[in-house]
């Protein structure tokens, strides 16, 4: 309701206008207007009250106002307008009036009094329109905001307008419930913040080079027993039409904000890993098979080369005592051939090492999926694994199905070392990092009982084997981290300075050279 006190033109004495200008006036104008006793009863209505209301003019006059009433109106603001005519005030505030047929319509009216000489209302003057249709508009703005955000909080994303100043000024259901998650933390700056640092640009910039991103995962974390949980995220710029009167004949749109969707893709990555480590748990499953094969081979090979040596010694020995009809030299003859022919047998069997290609590795990754295929090994084993990845790890040219393998070698050795009596603490710990010379290291250190120094270079040859509980292993295992690390055109050793448990270093060569 709004009231005003401002003095009638018709007192004003300065106007010297015709009084029949003043009706002419009022009987034209498209504004409802009547003029009653201080009763409310109507003594004058024009053209367009009749127009609105659907009363003849002799039908109003001399009926109360009331007549209008839809009786909808709440007592409260009656009382509230006749409190302010009453003394003397002006009163504007919205009614819900009803037509000669019944038919309601909402009604903007202003009741000003008309006073005498000495000031005593002796009228009132109604003026009032039918404002039903721009309440409509209203409602109906209302609505489609209603629904807007109700089909908003039924998705099943997150959703949030960022401004130009970062503040999130609208957002979904979904939304709200991620900053639970995230105790209070704000997802649009966490989106904001990594989409920012990864493009290079800061947010002013964003905004007015209205850049967009789709498909941008990030991890958000702090979300108390829920772990770590991931998001796709795109941002796309949101347009809203300019207000004020300026627009009315120039339509102007304006950047209303920064459209953030967030949906969890948490699910599909861990599938995804789940898929790869399985592929690379097959994959060294497979090697593992091959190279047992191939230990077991070269194995007896190795085991036979010794009595072999000794039959081709007592053949040579024969040979020279110029016996060539001694019927011992003719069979020691025939083990030997069919020996050589037996030992070329076994030689063509032993299956050949990976064709693989050659190929940028990323070690870091690597190790994350050898890591990845032993989480059980580490868990059944009660063993702790630190892993500390070098942030900008040098990719290596390599064989990374060789390299991986290369990884697991080391890493079942540490486990086992671990286990092993003596052992200081069930720890790992592992980190790859980059020398000054461009190679790029990897170094596995355990708290096992340690490589004595008599050991540190024999462990590397073929079938040694100084595990003091017993274990399966051939005694291989070192011997064929050598090989790959060799034909990678790296080098390993155990680190003689390292006193708390065994500390191995694989050097690689990286792509690109060492800092200049
Ligand atoms: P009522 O019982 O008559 O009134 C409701 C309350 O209003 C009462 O409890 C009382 O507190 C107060 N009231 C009513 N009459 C008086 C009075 N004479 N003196 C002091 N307090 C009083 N009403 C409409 O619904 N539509 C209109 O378009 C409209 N136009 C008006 C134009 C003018 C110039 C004036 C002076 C009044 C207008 N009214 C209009 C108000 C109308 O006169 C009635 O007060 C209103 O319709 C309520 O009537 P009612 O019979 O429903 O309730």
């Amino acid at each position: 309701m709004v009231e005003t006190n401002t003095p009638s033109p018709l007192h004003d004495e300065r106007i010297s206008l015709p009084s029949r200008l003043f009706l002419e006036a009022v009987e034209q104008l498209s504004v409802a207007i009547s003029i009653t006793d201080v009763q409310a009863n109507i003594l004058y209505a024009n053209p367009a009250c009749v127009l609105l209301t659907g009363y003849e003019a002799g039908e109003l006059i001399g009926q109360n106002e009331s007549l209008l009433s839809d009786k909808r109106t709440p007592t409260a603001v009656y009382e509230d307008m006749w409190r302010t005519i009453r003394a003397g005030r002006t009163w504007s505030g919205m009614l819900v009036n009803r037509r000669k047929s019944g038919a309601p319509y909402l009604a903007d009216l202003t009741v000003a009094p008309v006073t005498d000489d000495e000031g005593k209302v002796i009228y009132f003057l109604g003026m009032h329109r039918d404002v039903t249709a721009m309440h409509n508009l209203q409602k109906q703005v209302l609505n489609q905001k209603t629904l807007i955000e109700s089909v908003l909080n039924s998705a099943p994303v997150a959703m949030a307008l960022v401004d130009k100043r970062g503040k999130v000024i609208l957002d979904n259901l979904a939304y709200k419930s991620l900053r639970t998650d995230l105790g209070g933390k704000e997802p649009a700056s966490c989106v904001l913040e990594a989409w920012l640092s990864a493009s290079g640009v800061d947010f002013k910039q964003a905004c007015r080079k209205e850049r967009e991103f789709h498909n941008f995962e990030i991890r958000l974390d702090h979300s108390p027993g829920r772990g770590e949980r991931w998001f796709s995220c795109s941002g796309s710029w949101a347009h809203e039409l300019v207000l004020g009167p300026a627009s009315y004949f120039e339509e102007t749109e304006r950047q209303a904000g920064l459209f953030l969707v967030c949906s969890e893709i948490t699910e599909q990555r861990r599938q995804h890993e789940l898929a790869r480590t399985n592929a690379v748990r097959a994959l060294l499953a497979e090697q593992h098979l091959t190279q047992a094969m191939r230990e077991t081979l070269w194995g007896a090979l190795y085991q036979l080369q010794g009595p072999f040596n000794v039959i081709a010694a007592a053949t040579d020995l024969f040979e020279r005592q110029k016996d060539p009809d001694s019927p011992l030299l003719g069979a020691l003859k025939q083990v030997l051939h069919s020996g050589r022919e037996a030992m070329d047998r076994l030689r063509a069997a032993v299956p050949a090492g990976s064709q693989e290609a050659v190929q940028p590795v990323n070690l870091n990754e690597a190790i994350r999926n050898v890591l990845g295929v032993m989480t059980h090994r580490f868990l059944v084993q009660g063993v702790v694994v630190d892993w500390e990845p070098d942030k900008e790890l040098l990719v290596v040219p390599g064989r990374l199905n060789a390299l991986q393998s290369l990884i697991k070698h080391l890493l079942d050795n540490a486990v086992d070392a671990v286990g092993e009596p003596g052992a200081k603490a069930r720890e790992i710990h592992l980190r790859s990092g980059r020398l000054s010379d461009g190679r790029v290291e990897v170094v596995i250190e355990d708290r096992g009982p340690g490589v004595p120094a008599a050991f540190r270079l024999k462990a590397f040859e073929p079938f040694f084997s100084g595990w003091k509980a017993r274990r399966g292993g051939s005694g291989m295992g070192l011997a064929l981290a050598q090989e790959i690390v060799t034909e990678q055109g790296g080098s390993i050793e155990f680190d003689p300075e390292f006193s708390s448990g065994a500390r191995v270093r694989v050097l690689l060569t990286s792509t690109t050279g060492g800092d200049q």
